[in-house]
């Protein structure tokens, strides 16, 4: 019987230290081990990381993690859209949010599987969901400075206002759209140097979202022995 304590949790800690432990979960690796990327992992652990791997793509994921993505990209979307109109400034943090949710929701649509194509539609879906905001903020802009215009005419004569149709407001959205895709770069070139801080923040979106659907390619080995100890 060993009554003192601090000499049991002395002799606790020294064997815990001695046995070799699993990276992944922790377990005491008796008898054999594996590797993944040169840590030592139990034989459960390897199997779990080769089957993540391992997992098949179909036409189903690859719909679902559209459908998927492209919802979370359209929240992302309105998010990041109306904290700028709300604040005036865009949040890099919110970026690698948008960029967030976009990757997660396809990794949930293909169910964990991932490969370069995710990582583009992740990167494309993201790089909208940024860039798409410059129409809201847009209109909002668009709206106020006519509203500010009104109440001036108002004071002096009362006028009609000649509203765009058909082919015309076509040729009009498909510029804004065109507009808004570059808009990033557009900022960084007409407010030089302070625009490249919106460049950045897009650059940590899409980074973020490239990295949720990066392929696993970490090479598992083993197993290999372990030679019984003294
Ligand atoms: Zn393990």
């Amino acid at each position: 019987m060993n009554s003192d304590p601090e000499d049991l949790q002395f002799h606790t800690a020294e064997t815990v230290d001695e046995r070799p432990r699993c990276g992944g979960c922790g377990a005491v690796l008796a008898e054999s081990f594996w590797q993944i990327q040169g840590v030592n992992v139990c034989g459960d652990c390897a199997a779990a990381r080769k089957t993540g791997q391992d997992l098949p793509d179909s036409r189903q994921k690859f719909f679902r993690a559209l459908v998927y993505g492209s919802g979370a990209a359209l929240l992302g979307w309105a998010g990041w859209s109306a904290v700028e109109i709300a604040t005036g400034f865009q949040i890099g943090l919110l970026a690698i949010g948008v960029g967030w949710l976009v990757g997660t929701a396809i990794r949930k649509g293909t169910g964990g599987h991932t490969s370069r194509k995710y990582q583009i539609m992740a990167v494309v879906l993201t790089y909208l969901a940024i860039s798409m905001s410059f129409v809201p903020i847009l209109i909002n802009d668009l709206i106020k400075k006519k509203n500010a215009a009104a109440e001036q005419k108002q004071k002096a004569s009362p006028e009609v206002t000649v509203r765009p149709s058909g082919p015309g407001m076509a040729a009009g959205l498909g510029m804004l759209v065109g507009l808004a895709l570059v808009s990033p770069l557009l900022g960084a070139f007409f407010n030089f140097p302070m625009g490249l801080i919106g460049v950045f923040i897009v650059f940590l979106a899409l980074q973020r979202a490239w990295l949720l659907t990066k392929p696993d390619e970490a090479e598992i080995t083993g197993p290999f022995q372990i030679e019984p100890a003294g």
